[in-house]
């Protein structure tokens, strides 16, 4: 790890259990593991650490280093992932660190949660957790947080955008087709892996217009 890296931001969402955490098939990784690389990173100040999975277990960091750890669940209790659906903890935070950005609207219909002000702090994100356990969309999961060494001057953990996200796409075609260029702008709430963007978002329009096959690299 680049010796410049003073924020170490880990999020697992999958599966956990006494041998760790599920990384393969039959391959497991230990937090154990993962504590002795972190506390050996010196260079590290501040660890943020997101915990999607059963029997969630607390980072150790070392004296030097501060902790902010949010859990999906207790460390006796069981994490909760739907098929088809993924986890709604995993969910929950992609949408509290993006949702303002991307001009989006909540999972939960009729909800009019925000994150207002320039910064996402613990506090603002911890209580937007609890308005969605409250309402239901955790399920029965109660989210836990552990902080060492964190007090309201360090508590921010990322810049509340307040603008649109969007991913811009300029498409040439080969010739003979034609020479000119066609843009195209997605937002990046209507995307969620590449295959989908390519061939659901993106071919569409395009072949629509143009009546015509072509791949898209
Ligand atoms: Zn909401």
């Amino acid at each position: 790890m680049r010796p410049n890296v003073h924020t170490l931001v880990f999020l697992y969402s999958g599966h956990h259990d006494r041998n760790g955490f599920k990384v393969g098939m039959n391959e497991y990784v230990s937090l154990q593991h993962i504590n002795r690389k972190i506390q050996e990173c010196t260079h590290i100040k501040i660890v943020i650490a997101f915990m999607d999975c059963c029997q969630p277990e607390r980072i150790r960091v070392n004296e030097e280093q501060r902790l902010i750890q949010l859990s999906a669940t207790v460390s006796t209790d069981s994490a909760i992932s739907l098929r088809n659906e993924g986890s709604p903890f995993t969910k929950l935070l992609v949408q509290a660190f993006t949702m303002k950005a991307s001009g989006g609207t909540c999972a939960l219909p009729n909800c009019e949660c925000r994150i207002d002000g320039p910064f996402i702090t613990i506090d603002s994100l911890s209580h937007y957790l609890e308005i969605h356990r409250q309402n239901g969309l955790l399920r029965d999961m109660e989210p836990e947080k552990s902080l060492i060494k964190i007090t309201w001057q360090n508590e921010c953990l990322a810049y509340n955008y307040s603008y649109k996200v969007a991913f811009r796409f300029d498409i040439v075609l080969p010739q003979p087709f034609t020479s000119k260029r066609h843009r195209f702008e997605v937002l990046a709430t209507t995307v969620n892996d590449f295959d989908a963007l390519i061939q659901k978002i993106l071919f569409p329009r395009f072949a629509g217009r143009r009546r015509c096959t072509v791949d898209l690299i």
